[in-house]
């Protein structure tokens, strides 16, 4: 596996690899959910790249950048192992050149969910993704179902700006007692973890009675956050029955739905989802 970080290396490099070429773009300190997308891109595609970046513009002031965990060495040998071909860790100032002033904007699908409570963040991602496929010019690239809106986001773009490409969108990675991996999971201490288990059980519970009838969205969006309002060290910041594809908010009897939620563990923001279909 070779390991570059300036965009001359990385087009050079990219170059010599065989086609198609898969993408996985990240923020490190990867764990198996990363680890996934890793494999199902070796799977679908003759070369994979991954990038390693902690993306400073997707960040707002008061949140995590400084603090957020950062394992270079055990990611490398962790993509190594993998059998990834290509790893791009560029620096902050490779990325965002002083004097930097270019953004991407996707408008309506970032407005809602997490875009409502960080209202910067999307900006940041998709001017960053922007700027990643344009080095990497991937046929394929591999998303997380983890983050939900990111990943219709990302359509959104690809469509609207006709990169040649494919978004690839891999299920949801979680520990054996159904927590969402996450990286920032490292933040959680004992008992916030015990408590954090709150949002795949309370998703859980909605999505089992869905199967079970109950098909009205306020129902639905009260079966989570009642079982997160019994744990003292969770606060639910949003739960919402969107439209899977519009990201807009359904009220009443639904078909289908994306259940999604948003909550603070003590320090830590966690969020996590299920399809309703
Ligand atoms: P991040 O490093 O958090 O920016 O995540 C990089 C990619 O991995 C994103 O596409 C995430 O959606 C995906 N991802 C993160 N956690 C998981 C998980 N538990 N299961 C599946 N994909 C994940």
């Amino acid at each position: 596996m070779k390991s570059v970080e300036t965009f001359s290396e990385l087009r050079k490099a990219r170059n010599e690899l065989a086609e198609p070429v898969g993408f996985v773009p990240t923020m490190g300190y990867l764990h198996e959910g990363h680890l996934s997308l890793v494999r199902q891109a070796g799977q679908e595609c003759a070369s994979v790249v991954v990038s390693i970046f902690v993306n400073p513009t997707q960040f707002a002031p008061e949140e995590d950048l400084e603090s957020y965990p950062r394992d270079i060495d055990r990611d490398t040998s962790l993509l190594e192992e993998e059998g990834a071909d290509l790893v791009w860790i560029p620096e902050d100032e490779e990325i965002y050149p002083e004097d930097y002033q270019s953004w991407v904007l996707v408008e309506e699908v970032t407005k809602p969910l997490e875009g409502a409570e960080r209202p910067t963040h999307f900006k940041g991602v998709t001017t960053v993704v922007a700027k990643l496929f344009n080095a990497v010019q991937p046929q394929k690239a591999y998303f997380g179902q983890k983050d939900a809106q990111q990943a219709v986001v990302i359509k959104q773009m690809v469509r609207d700006l006709n990169y040649p490409l494919d978004i690839v969108v891999c299920p949801i990675v979680r520990e054996p007692d159904g927590l969402a991996m996450s990286s920032r999971n490292k933040y959680l201490n004992k008992e916030e973890r015990k408590a954090a288990l709150s949002l795949s059980e309370g998703l859980f519970q909605a999505k089992k009675a869905f199967q079970q009838g109950v098909r009205d969205a306020d129902q639905l969006r009260g079966i989570v956050a009642n079982r997160v309002n019994e744990e003292p060290l969770a606060e639910l910041q949003y739960v919402s029955c969107a439209n899977p594809e519009t990201l807009k908010e359904q009220a009443g009897e639904i078909e289908k739905g994306l259940l999604s939620m948003a909550v603070f563990v003590g320090e830590t923001r966690l969020i996590d989802n299920v399809l309703l279909k």
